[in-house]
């Protein structure tokens, strides 16, 4: 599967007029979860040399327990290969869920991968078709927008990507405010 995604800064007092914006576009509001990301460091490569990842995901649904179609507590289980071009963030994804998220982590640690330094944040996810956008908020880092959408192959990959400038053109974010630094470089630069 390739990932093609877009992120950009979104102001915390612009917040609700975007949501505004998204709904009056027909995106619907899916859920809100806290997400806890836990990123290893290579055995045989340094993956932010090869711009690859290894994760083990927790995400916890903070809806509640009231929806039941959607479990509370899940975990992943994800790798990503480099970026694929200059605009985007758009790279191939695989991800499995997983049942048991501290056997996973020891099976990694065991098998000599470094873990770095968890990243936090609250995301909220609205959803039109097949388009899905995040409003993130990244403990120690600030407010970001992603905009992703799931392709499966190459080919599909340029149109993707125009689909989804058009639309964050027409939420009015406009294309210098793209950026595709991920959350933990965003933090280490905190630091
Ligand atoms: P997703 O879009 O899958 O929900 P996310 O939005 O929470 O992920 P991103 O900022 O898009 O997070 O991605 C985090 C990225 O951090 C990884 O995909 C990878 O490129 C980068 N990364 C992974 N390992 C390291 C590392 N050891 N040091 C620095 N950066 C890393
Ligand atoms: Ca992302």
């Amino acid at each position: 599967m390739i990932e093609v995604e877009l992120k950009a800064k979104l102001e915390k007092d612009e917040i609700l007029n975007f949501i505004r914006k998204l709904e009056d576009l027909g995106f619907k509001r899916i859920i809100k979860k806290e997400e806890t990301d836990i990123y290893y460091n290579g055995i045989d490569r340094d993956f932010r040399k090869t711009d690859e990842a290894l994760r083990i995901r927790k995400s916890v649904n903070m809806d509640g327990i009231d929806n039941m179609d959607i479990k509370y507590v899940r975990y992943y289980l994800t790798y990503k290969g480099p970026k694929m071009d200059n605009i985007s963030k758009t790279r191939e994804e695989l991800e499995v869920q997983v049942s048991d998220g501290e056997t996973t982590k020891k099976i990694l640690e065991k098998l000599g991968f470094k873990p770095v330094k968890p990243i936090v944040k609250i995301r909220e996810i609205y959803k039109r078709d097949d388009i899905e956008i995040s409003i993130d908020e990244v403990k120690d880092v600030g407010n970001y927008v992603e905009f992703e959408k799931i392709v499966e192959f190459t080919s599909e990959k340029e149109n993707a990507i125009n689909e989804l400038i058009n639309l964050m053109k027409s939420l009015n974010i406009s294309k210098d405010k793209l950026i595709k630094t991920s959350y933990l470089e965003l933090r280490d630069k905190n630091e």
